[in-house]
C-alpha cells in the first residue's frame, strides 16, 4: 500500500498520515518527490484498511502496489533518486556519471595511495578498494581489515575522494559505518538478509552488488530489505552474472540497464571489471554500460598489476583508466551525462 499525498499537501498532513499509520500498527516511509510525496507502508500482512486512510486531510489516493517491492518500485517514486553524500557535492543517479575507482583490496598505504592520486586526477570522485575480501579460498588474501579501512580514510583526506569500501559480516558492516562514506554489500552477500538489514539500518548510501545468480526481481527484493529499514539511499550494481559463456569471467547483463530503470527509481552503476575478468575487455564493457544509460562505474584500478594480491587480471593501469575515462566523455556527452572534470595538476598548485 501506498499513500499518494496532494500536490499541495502540508507538512503537518503529511506528518499526520505517517501517525495515523503507526496507529494501525505499521510502519510509514514517506519520500518526498518533485511535486509530491508518497508514504509507503511497510509491516502490513494482508491489505490495509485503505479506508481510514483515503479520508485523511491532505490524502490524494491510497492505492495497493501489486509488486512485492513497495519502496524500491516507481510507483512509490517517479522521480530518479539522486544520492547525496556529506561533505562533497558527488552524487549517483543526478545528471553526472558517477566513477567510482581504486584497487581490487587495500594492500598497502603505498599502494592504495598511488592508485588513489591516479584515478583522482583522472576524475574518479569515489575511491574503491575492499578492506574485507570475501575471497573463494581460505587461504587467499583476505584484506588488511580495520587497518585497511584507517589507510582508505587517510586516502580519502588527501585526494578529497569519497570512500566506498565493502562489508561482509555483522562486525564489519559497523567498521565500514565508522569509516567509509558508501558501504558496499558484494555479490556474495546480496541475499544475505541479516546483513541487507543491518546496512537498512545505517545511515550511510549502500551499493549493492547483483548476486551471480540473482533475478532482477531477487536484486530489487534485496533492495527493499534495506530501504524497508529506513535507508532509502541505495544504489545497485550490475556486476556481471554467472552463464555457460566462459570467455568472460562473468556476462554483463547490460539489458538490465534499461529493466531497473523502468521499474524502480534506485539509480544502478556497471562494474565492468568484474564482469570482464581481463583487463583488455574492461573499456569495452565500461562503454557498453555508460551506453546503455547506467548512472556510474566502479573500475580496478592497480599500479602494479602483476603483483597484486587480488584480481590483478582485471585491473586497468592507470593510464588506461585516465584513456578510458577521456574516452567516455563523448559516450556520456550523447546519452545526456555529464561528467566531472578534475582541476589540472598546475591549477590545483597556482591556488
Ligand atoms: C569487489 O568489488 O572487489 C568484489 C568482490 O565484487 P563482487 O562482489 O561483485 O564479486
Ligand atoms: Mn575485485
Amino acid at each position: 500500500m501506498l499513500i499518494l499525498m496532494n500536490v499541495n499537501a502540508t507538512e503537518e498532513q503529511i506528518q499526520g498520515a505517517c501517525k495515523r499509520v503507526e496507529e494501525l500498527g505499521y510502519r510509514p516511509h514517506p519520500l518526498p518527490g518533485a511535486t509530491r510525496c508518497a508514504i509507503g507502508i511497510t509491516g502490513n500482512k494482508g491489505a490495509v484498511e485503505a479506508d481510514s486512510l483515503s479520508q485523511l486531510p491532505g490524502v490524494a489516493e491510497v492505492i495497493a502496489v501489486s509488486k512485492p517491492y513497495k519502496l524500491v518500485s516507481r510507483d512509490m517514486k517517479a522521480e530518479d533518486t539522486v544520492v547525496h553524500f556529506a561533505n562533497s557535492d558527488a552524487t549517483v543517479g543526478g545528471g553526472e556519471l558517477a566513477l567510482m575507482a581504486g584497487p581490487c583490496g587495500v594492500e598497502s598505504r603505498d599502494q592504495l595511495f598511488r592508485a588513489a592520486e591516479a584515478v583522482a586526477k583522472s576524475g574518479a570522485r569515489f575511491l574503491r578498494g575492499g578492506a574485507f575480501k570475501p575471497r573463494t579460498s581460505p587461504y587467499a588474501f583476505q584484506g588488511l581489515g580495520e587497518k585497511g579501512l584507517e589507510l582508505l580514510a587517510e586516502a580519502r583526506e588527501a585526494f578529497g575522494l569519497l570512500v566506498v569500501t565493502e562489508a561482509i559480516c555483522h562486525e564489519s558492516l559497523a567498521l565500514v559505518d565508522q569509516y567509509a562514506d558508501m558501504i558496499q554489500i558484494g555479490a556474495r552477500n546480496m541475499q544475505n538478509f541479516a546483513l541487507l538489514k543491518l546496512a537498512g539500518r545505517s545511515h550511510k548510501p549502500v551499493l549493492l552488488k547483483r548476486g551471480m545468480a540473482a533475478t532482477l526481481d531477487e536484486l530489487l527484493m534485496a533492495a527493499e530489505y534495506i530501504m524497508s529499514e529506513g535507508n532509502y539511499n541505495v544504489v545497485l550494481c550490475e556486476r556481471g552474472i554467472r552463464t555457460f559463456a566462459d570467455h568472460t569471467r562473468n556476462t554483463l547483463d547490460v539489458g538490465i540497464i534499461a529493466s531497473v530503470k523502468k521499474l524502480t527509481h534506485l539509480p544502478i552503476i556497471v562494474d565492468p571489471s568484474h564482469a570482464a575478468g581481463k583487463r583488455d575487455n574492461v573499456v569495452p564493457l565500461a562503454r557498453a554500460g555508460v551506453a546503455a544509460g547506467a548512472d556510474g562505474l566502479i573500475v580496478e584500478v592497480h599500479c602494479d598489476p602483476d603483483r597484486a594480491l587480488s584480481d590483478g587480471a582485471q585491473s586497468l593501469y592507470p593510464d588506461q583508466f585516465d584513456a578510458m575515462v577521456k574516452n567516455l566523455r563523448g559516450i556520456a556527452a550523447l546519452v545526456g551525462r555529464s561528467m566531472y572534470e578534475p582541476r589540472p595538476a598546475s591549477a590545483a598548485v597556482a591556488k
